[in-house]
């Protein structure tokens, strides 16, 4: 996230001085490293969790905002590879398909709905829905291959899904920023305080490795520590981070690098979220390509640590507690009894009963061929609610100062497939008058669709598509 930010404000003022502070030594080693996520290029065009049904019709609102957050993305990719900064698209991003896979009558007839739903709308070009076995075996073998001949199943499948390494997303973009004069990037090096001294925000660092301890002055923050954003939110005591607390949200996989497996599947395969579980915990089998191999990943099984980071500390969670937000914490603990029970259920797993899960999608697995793999920590955002008293938010919430000098983000999903779009927030709320004066049409080169919506212009929509899939080495719906 940072790193996009800053890739942003690098185009648009040349030249601007610019410090990023990582307390870990190297980049992208919490939920951007790609073993940590799963690397899908969320465009909701395979989770069903953007897709609700109320009433008996199928919501693809939320769906048609997450799909064309992804285009923002595509787009800064795009202008990145064009312009020779990033030499090789594959080093990053990769053609996959996403499918939706589930079974049982009631799911299949979901499905469906979702389907022609979405299938009108031409930000879904190309989608295909069937209930033949013998086609989603083309699609999918291993996950029909030793399956019960009696189930009852169907598929939808968009060519045009992509797996991302976020992770080495993150050195590129840094690797290109580290060449642009202004820039600079500080490792083991812990933010651990920062407040208000007139003007500007004196932002406080302490040396992982040596203990120093050195303050600096900035005009404009941006808290981008991921799960350890919260804590410092609350320490800059703007007015806008109270009542914010954290839910952490721990993650495990099995992931599987044999090549007899590996090399016949090809897709990102989502389910159904079971009952009460977090809607980024939906099930998965995936096609990952990182450092050059190709593995396949399964999960997260979704499980509770007190932990804000992978490489964080049993209390993050009690220090985060204040006196303004322990009413919404309380109150979403009262209200989400299914979801505690869930994560209690699945923490208390064991290795065997995650298997069967898997046999779900991939009924001839065995357990030789696969080893279980810590994922990221999500912090989910706990906020007050007037009715509530506190409500649990799945998505990601941009939080900043009424005066545009601090914004940070809070919060795990759609995540890193929409970086750029939510930094582009963060630049409308926090440099307002720049954007009035010449930034707003410096960013339509950049993004070419700045300012508009191909969600409601299918001409825009198919171009944009076009040209990002012909740079990046994508599908596209001709
Ligand atoms: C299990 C899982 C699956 C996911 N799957 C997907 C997916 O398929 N697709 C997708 O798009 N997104 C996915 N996400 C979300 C995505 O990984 C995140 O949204 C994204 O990586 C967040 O990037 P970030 O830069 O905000 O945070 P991070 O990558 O976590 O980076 C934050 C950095 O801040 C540093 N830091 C923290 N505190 C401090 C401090 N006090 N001082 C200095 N440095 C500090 C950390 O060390 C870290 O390097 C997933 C996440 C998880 C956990």
């Amino acid at each position: 996230m940072s790193a996009t930010l800053a890739v942003f404000l690098t185009e648009l003022q040349p030249g601007i001085k610019i410090g990023i502070f990582e307390k870990l030594d190297s980049a992208a080693e919490e939920s951007s490293n790609a073993w940590n996520n799963a690397g899908t290029g969320h465009a909701a065009l395979c989770e069903l969790n953007y897709t609700p049904e109320k009433n008996g019709v199928i919501d693809i609102s939320k769906a048609l905002e997450v799909n064309t957050e992804f285009d923002v993305s595509r787009q800064l990719w795009a202008y990145l590879v064009s312009k020779g900064e990033i030499k090789d698209p594959r080093s990053f991003i990769h053609p996959v398909p996403h499918l939706s896979f589930v079974r049982g009558a009631d799911d299949v007839a979901f499905l469906k709905k979702r389907f022609e739903a979405l299938s009108a709308h031409h930000c879904y070009r190309g989608m295909e829905f069937t209930r033949d076995k013998k086609q989603i075996e083309e699609w999918v073998p291993l996950v029909m291959e030793g399956r019960d001949p009696g189930d009852v199943v169907a598929a939808t499948r968009m060519e045009t899904g992509t797996d991302v390494n976020y992770g080495s997303l993150t050195n590129l973009l840094l690797d290109y920023l580290r060449q642009k004069e202004g820039f600079a990037i500080h490792f083991s090096q812990r933010v651990h305080d920062l407040h208000r001294d007139g003007e500007q925000w004196k932002v406080k660092l302490r040396d992982e490795k040596t203990g120093e301890q050195r303050d600096l002055t900035a005009k404009f923050v941006f808290i981008g520590a991921g799960g350890g954003s919260l804590p410092l939110l609350h320490k800059s005591a703007i007015p806008e981070a109270r009542g914010y607390a954290g839910f952490p949200v721990s993650g495990l996989w099995f992931r599987c690098d044999n090549p007899a497996h590996t090399s016949r599947h090809h897709a990102k395969v989502y389910g159904k979220a079971p009952v009460g579980s977090p809607p980024m915990s939906v099930p998965h089998l995936d096609t990952r390509y990182i450092d050059g191999d190709v593995s396949l990943l399964f999960g997260p099984y979704a499980g509770f640590s007190t932990k804000f980071l992978k490489h964080g500390s049993y209390l993050d969670l009690f220090t985060s507690v204040d006196p303004d937000n322990i009413l919404p914490l309380l109150a979403v603990g009262r209200d989400n009894v299914a979801l505690t029970e869930y994560l209690i259920g699945q923490v208390i797993e064991s290795d065997t009963e995650r298997f069967l899960a898997l046999h779900d999608f991939f009924p001839n697995a065995r357990p030789r061929d696969w080893r279980l793999a810590v994922a990221g920590q999500r912090v989910q955002i706990v906020k007050r609610d007037p009715v509530h008293g506190g409500v649990l938010q799945f998505g990601t919430e941009v939080v900043s100062a009424a005066d545009g000098s601090l914004a940070s983000l809070l919060g795990a999903s759609p995540g890193a497939s929409t970086a750029a779009w939510i930094m582009l927030h963060v630049l409308e709320r926090c440099y307002k008058d720049a954007m009035k004066n010449g930034w707003s049409s410096k960013l339509s080169e950049i993004i070419p669709s700045y300012g508009r919506s191909p969600a409601s212009d299918a001409q825009l929509c198919r171009k944009i598509r076009a040209d990002t899939a012909a740079v990046l080495g994508l599908h596209d719906i001709a």
